[in-house]
């Protein structure tokens, strides 16, 4: 089924909206009112009754009887014996009064019967602005957090002994954060040299941060695509945040715009190549769908090896989350950025970068430097060497 849209449409868009839908309907052409040089019917269609059409749009008071009168003289003047008036807005009390009182062939159709006829012709006609919907994603429990922290914490830092079985969750207070599922449509057309020299069509879907305003990637887009949902009816403040800021449509229409922006070669009227840049205005941006979402923001306070520390992450009900802060780990003795090969200190939980760990030379474990002596060898060769081991070889001469 064929989807159009009433929403960003001018009086003209309208018409066309309305000629695309009677048409299909009555299964007939129609024909423009210029030709009929009378600006109260907007088009005939051509079926075995013409039928004429008024379209009112942008409506800004109720349609009533001078409206009605004035079409039917017109409708008289080119002897079609039906008419129909449609308004995006609304009808006077009085108007069908007048019509069944005078016993006129006319119609008044607003948008709500307008979609019924587009439905019956095969075509969905989005009338009304349809409200955000909001969703909420279910956390995962302390248990489940548990064990995807530790899952990630393996996967970026060595530990000789199991990081899951020495991690405790301490606290965990869980707040929500909104993002934005906004769906877009582009349909621009552009001319050059009384010409069109492109048209520029397509649909999509972005994440925005309520927050910041950032438009989040494609792995965002993925986990919460597939992450269940649950439906939301915030109250208060989140309430507030339901519909989207302008700046927030905006941070949408230029990353549209941007992906969208063609640069177009075509002829001129006197043929010398030229090339027009043909980027979509506001307009021929159509927002969809705006889905809110209440996305879980943990903050945790945990223990690693008895050392305590904090993260704060956007989880999803999936083992997927992304850590807000720490973005990554800074060596714990010289707060250096740990890019990779941090290592885990099993006795003081310290995280600690390659130049400040060690590894017992007897049993393997890691360690960093303040938890770590060493046994000095001949020719000056320095083995690590932990306090459980060194304990084990009363006769070695350790040092710090
Ligand atoms: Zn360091
Ligand atoms: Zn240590
Ligand atoms: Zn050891």
């Amino acid at each position: 089924m064929k989807t159009l849209y009433m929403e960003g449409l001018d009086s003209e868009g309208f018409e066309q909206l309305c000629e695309e839908i009677f048409s299909a309907f009555y299964k007939a052409k129609v024909k423009r009112s210029f030709l009929f040089e009378d600006a109260n019917t907007d088009f005939v269609v051509l079926s075995s009754n013409n039928i004429a059409v008024d379209c009112k749009h942008p409506a800004k008071s109720p349609v009533g009887r001078p409206a009605i009168e004035k079409f039917y003289t017109a409708m008289k003047k080119k002897k079609v014996k039906e008419g129909i008036i449609v308004t995006s807005g609304k009808f006077a009390s009085t108007a069908q009064k007048y019509i069944d009182e005078n016993n006129l062939p006319i119609t008044l159709m607003d948008l709500e019967k307008l979609a019924s006829i587009a439905f019956k012709a095969g075509i969905k006609l989005v009338y009304k602005k349809e409200e955000p919907e909001a969703f909420t994603i279910i956390a995962n429990s302390d248990r489940e957090f548990r064990e995807h922290l530790s899952k990630k914490l393996k996967k970026e830092l060595q530990c000789s002994d199991d990081i899951g079985l020495n991690i405790a969750i301490i606290k965990r207070d869980i707040s929500h954060v909104v993002y934005y599922k906004i769906n877009y449509r582009v349909d621009a057309e552009f001319t050059a040299s009384n010409k069109v020299i492109h048209k520029e069509t397509g649909d999509g879907y972005f994440y925005i941060s309520e927050s910041t305003g950032r438009i989040e990637g494609d792995e965002f887009s993925k986990v919460y695509d597939m992450a269940p949902r649950m439906a939301y009816d915030p109250q208060g403040k989140d309430a507030a945040l339901l519909k989207p800021r302008k700046q927030i449509l905006d941070v949408l229409y230029d990353k549209v715009q941007s992906m969208h922006t063609k640069y177009v070669p075509y002829m001129t009227k006197s043929n010398k190549l030229s090339t027009k840049t043909c980027t979509p205005t506001k307009k021929d941006i159509t927002i969809q769908n705006v889905m809110c979402l209440y996305l879980p923001l943990s903050d945790v306070e945990y223990e690693m090896f008895g050392k305590a520390r904090t993260i704060r992450s956007l989880e999803s009900s999936s083992e997927e989350f992304t850590i807000i802060d720490p973005k990554v780990f800074a060596c714990d003795i010289c707060g250096g950025k740990i890019s990779k090969n941090g290592i885990v200190c099993v006795k003081c939980g310290n995280i600690v970068d390659e130049k400040h760990s060690a590894r017992c030379s007897r049993c393997n474990k890691t360690l960093c430097v303040n938890c770590s002596s060493y046994v000095s060898k001949f020719l000056g060769k320095k083995e690590p060497i932990c306090g459980t081991c060194a304990n084990k070889e009363p006769g070695l001469k350790i040092k710090k």
